[in-house]
């Protein structure tokens, strides 16, 4: 699956990539035993060459990078390994090791928060409200959202038609949460449709 050889000190450099948001998270070296471990715990172990060791990231820290799926490039010498990272994944405490300016907004990036919200509940959140009242009282306000995109949509109020769209789609997300999907699950099926 890759040739480590191709390498004199016999690393190969791993590309990180959030499994859920495609972000790209970090860049670490493999050598083939540091692979095999990968393979065989399903956590991201590299070959440290600060420490000359096996490193399993998040040995300390708990961040561990749980393996999806991992990738070689065309010519056999590179790897992509999309990963569920268990916290931030460099060590200064942000997401990615390149920064924040990295960080990409997306509907994946959102549904996670609402997912942190479910399961750290804090009073002052609005997200958190929702949980609590339970999903009965969460699909009303999906119903109550399409109204008022149905209603926005007859008019040419840009900002107010957005709004409901924001609204309906972040209303939406917490509904999937709250009956245990994702929008990955959503996916799946719009994409068994879409090969038809
Ligand atoms: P961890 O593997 O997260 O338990 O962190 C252990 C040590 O590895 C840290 O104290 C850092 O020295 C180093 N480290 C952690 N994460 C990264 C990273 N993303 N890139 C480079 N070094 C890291
Ligand atoms: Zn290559
Ligand atoms: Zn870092
Ligand atoms: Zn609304």
């Amino acid at each position: 699956m890759i040739n480590f050889s191709k390498y004199a000190d016999g690393l190969a450099p791993v590309i990180i990539q959030d499994a859920a948001t495609q972000q790209v998270l970090m860049l670490g070296f493999m050598n083939a035993e540091a692979l095999e471990k990968t393979k065989t715990d399903g956590k991201v172990t590299f070959y440290s060459r600060s420490k000359q060791r096996l490193w399993t990231k998040g040995e300390t820290s708990n961040n561990f990078l749980l393996v999806e799926e991992i990738l070689a490039d065309c010519d056999e010498d590179t790897l992509l390994i999309k990963a569920h990272p268990q916290g931030p994944t460099c060590h200064t405490g942000t997401t990615s090791c390149f920064g924040t300016a990295n960080d990409t907004f997306s509907l994946q990036a959102l549904e996670k928060v609402i997912q942190d919200r479910k399961n750290n509940p804090s009073e002052k959140s609005y997200t958190a409200s929702l949980f609590a009242k339970g999903i009965n009282k969460i699909a009303q306000k999906v119903g109550e959202e399409a109204v008022e995109i149905v209603i926005e949509a007859k008019d040419d109020n840009k900002e107010l038609f957005l709004g409901e769209a924001a609204d309906l789609m972040f209303h939406y997300l917490v509904l999937l949460q709250a009956k245990g999907f994702e929008l990955k699950d959503v996916l799946q099926v719009l994409e068994a449709r879409h090969k038809k």
